[in-house]
């Protein structure tokens, strides 16, 4: 540890991070504000509404296929022949009751005549003139949705503090809502820090790097659904970096980036203690990302992550990301493991979670995984390539071509 350092606290394991930050966020019972917005624009925001169905789904007996209206007990026997009254399409009601022996011609769609309970397919019948013969005997409510039966008028369809998908904004159009309550998007900072860093519209030196981390790092809280505001690069100076952070205080999160190793220009820690920063963890047992920081800073959550592009891209997106949904009012998702077949063997180093860059695919009907790239930390080529991670556990041991292995969907 560097002379001066803030006292090292116990490293947490993947699992523990994740609960403390859960933890902290539930204690600090942050409830976002809400704003109506209009439905075009929900995707990705959270419920703030209850929201119930303005009248029965489907509205009424509605026919899903093509062919004829019946009443059920004049088709059961087999070959029986029905006089045709006539036609009802979708967008239409047929106006009269149909009586005993007759029927209805009927599309996908349409709401069954008063007097039918059934339809026929056209494949099972013969029509001549107004005759209809019915080939195959049909049972009540065949091929009819019944009124009602998806859900009922008054129902509870959505909770509040649901994400809305692409199904949610479906059901949420089918009821109506054409302006929806949705939790305010949080402001996130960015803040890269190191002075090697320089913006993307500037030449480097050739000792210089480019700062491809806030353009990331956006991109990730972006797709959270929070707002990101990128704030100028800190240099490695501990009043430039105090004023910085300060500035960024109007943000509901700060994600700093760099400067929190034991480097001795690596100033983040020591400014935001300064600040009076409570600090919850300060590593975790994850490769790449163990100097992942976590606390909060005058009553904001704030994130330390390693500068390293590819430790600051794994951090951001498995602890950052779950932070800013709870933040825009959706509980904690934890990231979510699902299983592939290892293409080519891995060497892994036990003790740490480790997350590998890699390619998820469907081959012979089996999902494999293969890693990307050389692997090493500062492998934005490989992160590129990617379409999520590998992830070895920390007991696990190295493993084989062939071992179905956990790995992790990476969202885009
Ligand atoms: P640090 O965490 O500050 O020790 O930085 C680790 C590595 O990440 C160093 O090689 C830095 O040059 C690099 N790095 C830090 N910040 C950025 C950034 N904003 N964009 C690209 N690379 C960075
Ligand atoms: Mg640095």
């Amino acid at each position: 540890m560097k002379l001066g350092a803030p006292s090292v606290t116990k490293m947490l394991s993947f699992e523990q991070a994740l609960s403390e930050i859960e933890a902290r966020l539930a204690d600090a019972n942050l409830v976002p504000a809400i704003e109506v917005v209009p439905l075009g624009q929900a995707r990705g925001r959270i419920l703030a509404e209850d929201v119930n169905a303005d009248r029965d789904y489907p509205p009424f007996n509605r026919s899903t296929r093509d062919g004829f209206a019946v009443r059920s007990q004049d088709a059961g026997p087999a070959n029986s022949v029905l006089t045709l009254d006539g036609e009802v399409r979708a967008g239409e009601y047929f106006k009269a009751e149909v009586g005993a022996g007759h029927c209805v011609a009927i599309m996908t769609g349409a709401p069954l005549p008063s007097g039918t309970d059934a339809v026929v397919m056209i494949e099972h019948t013969r029509t001549e003139g107004n005759r209809v013969e019915i080939e195959r005997p049909v049972t009540s409510f065949e091929n009819v949705v019944r009124q009602g039966s998806e859900c009922q008028a008054g129902k509870h369809i959505l909770p509040k503090g649901r994400r809305l998908r692409a199904g949610e904004i479906g059901l949420l159009a089918s009821v109506g809502k054409g302006n929806v309550a949705v939790y305010v998007r949080p402001r996130v900072a960015l803040i890269p820090t190191g002075d090697e860093v320089v913006p993307i519209d500037r030449k480097p030196e050739w000792y210089q790097v480019r700062n491809s981390n806030s353009a990331m790092l956006a991109a990730v809280v972006a797709s959270a659904g929070g707002i990101p505001w990128e704030i100028g690069i800190g240099p490695d100076q501990k009043e430039a970096l105090r004023i910085l952070i300060e500035r960024s205080l109007e943000a509901d999160l700060l994600l700093l980036s760099g400067g929190v190793s034991m480097g001795k220009y690596d100033l983040v820690e020591d400014v935001l203690e300064d600040l009076g920063a409570e600090f919850y963890f300060r590593s975790v047992a994850i490769r790449p990302g163990k100097p992942l920081v976590f606390g909060r800073v005058q009553g904001r959550f704030f994130f330390g992550l390693p500068g390293n592009p590819v430790s600051g891209f794994v951090t951001c997106n498995l602890f950052a990301r779950p932070a800013i949904g709870v933040l825009m009012g959706n509980r904690f998702e934890r990231p979510g493991f699902l299983r592939a077949r290892l293409a080519k063997p891995v060497r892994h180093k036990t003790g740490l979670t480790t997350f590998m860059p890699a390619r998820i695919e469907t081959r012979d009907a089996e999902p494999v995984v293969t890693l990307v790239g050389w692997q090493g930390s500062g492998d934005l080529v490989g992160v590129a390539e990617a379409n999520g991670f590998l992830v070895v556990h920390p007991g696990q041991s190295s493993p084989e071509a062939g071992d179905w292995v956990d790995v992790m969907p990476m969202e885009s």
